[in-house]
């Protein structure tokens, strides 16, 4: 009875703060699952898309574009050590496990699929698992354990990321109101990482072909951003993500050019060039 008020309690907050003025972290009930790896699928050249599926992924919440999961992975001893539900939240052991968090790009309750992409890159833990993982593979995830939810009430939205942040820029274009306005820009090596994306008609999206630079490097995403012009007197919601030197220079842009209160921006950084498993709240 009481999991069932909770359900009520959080999907009513997401409604409201979806109709209010300001962006909340709502958090939902957390989940650890069991998942089963259905297919794989390049998207573009430089997304890998896992979708998973199984008796373990009934009942996923998804609510919000930029929810994540945590995939969690087996030591290199080949323990498998996975957090325990307690109640809506989850019991982590410590030292924590090793994961990495992906953005749940779809969920389908007809279907219980799950799409997850993944940037394969050198080096990577789960950008390894990725490219050699088959079908019937079994994957533990833990959350989504909340998500941004932004109402729809701004006169303009900026999206801004790099291939990490493209699920869910990809995401919130889908899922924005038809009306919405705004920009979305989406750092790639060239045409061949683009992605067929559904925008409403008013929101214009840029692909900024970075070339033969490493990724997480070069200054394209900070001067497209920073040429923008936000109409005087309308109110801006700005969500970017990606590598977090990279993004750096937006913060302060956002807060002292444009103003904007911390509700009204989200400015994540997704991995840090040179360091695994990132955590952007331990720098
Ligand atoms: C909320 C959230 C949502 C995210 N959503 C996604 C998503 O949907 N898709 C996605 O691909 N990533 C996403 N990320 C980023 C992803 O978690 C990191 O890129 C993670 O480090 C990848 O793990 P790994 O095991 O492959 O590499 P790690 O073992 O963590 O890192 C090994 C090395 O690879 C480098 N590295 C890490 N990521 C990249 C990269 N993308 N390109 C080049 N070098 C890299 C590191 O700097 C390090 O030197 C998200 C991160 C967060 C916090």
């Amino acid at each position: 009875m009481s999991r069932v008020d909770h359900r009520h309690r959080h999907l009513d907050r997401i409604a409201e703060v979806r109709a209010g003025r300001h962006a909340e972290k709502v958090g939902y009930p957390i989940g650890i699952r069991e998942a089963e790896v259905v297919r794989t699928a390049m998207v573009g050249s430089g997304l890998l898309r896992l979708t998973l599926g199984g008796a373990g992924t009934e009942g996923f919440e998804a609510h919000a574009p930029d929810e994540h999961v945590k995939l969690v992975f087996p030591e290199a001893d080949g323990s498998l050590r996975l957090p325990e539900r307690n109640g809506s939240m989850l019991r982590w052991p410590r030292p924590a496990p090793t994961s990495r968090e992906y953005t749940v790009r779809r969920y389908d309750p007809a279907t219980g699929e799950i799409d997850i992409d993944i940037v394969p890159h050198d080096g990577g833990l789960a950008s390894d698992w990725a490219h050699r993982v088959e079908p019937g593979a079994v994957v533990h995830i833990a959350g989504p354990p909340g998500g941004l939810i932004v109402p729809t009430t701004y006169d303009r939205y900026l999206l801004a990321g790099d291939l990490t942040a493209l699920p869910a820029i990809a995401r919130w274009l889908e899922e924005m109101p038809r009306t919405a306005r705004g920009w979305a820009f989406v750092e790639v090596a060239d045409a061949a990482q683009e992605i067929e994306l559904c925008p409403p008609d008013g929101v214009e999206v840029h692909w900024l072909h970075r070339g033969d630079l490493p990724p997480g490097t070069g200054g394209a995403l900070e001067r497209a951003v920073t040429a923008v012009t936000v109409p005087a007197g309308e109110r801006l919601y700005v969500w970017v993500a990606g590598e977090a030197g990279q993004i750096k220079p937006l913060r302060r842009w956002v807060r002292d050019v444009w103003g904007l209160d911390k509700a009204d921006h989200d400015i994540t950084g997704y991995w840090k060039r040179g360091i695994a498993d990132f955590d952007e709240d331990d720098h």
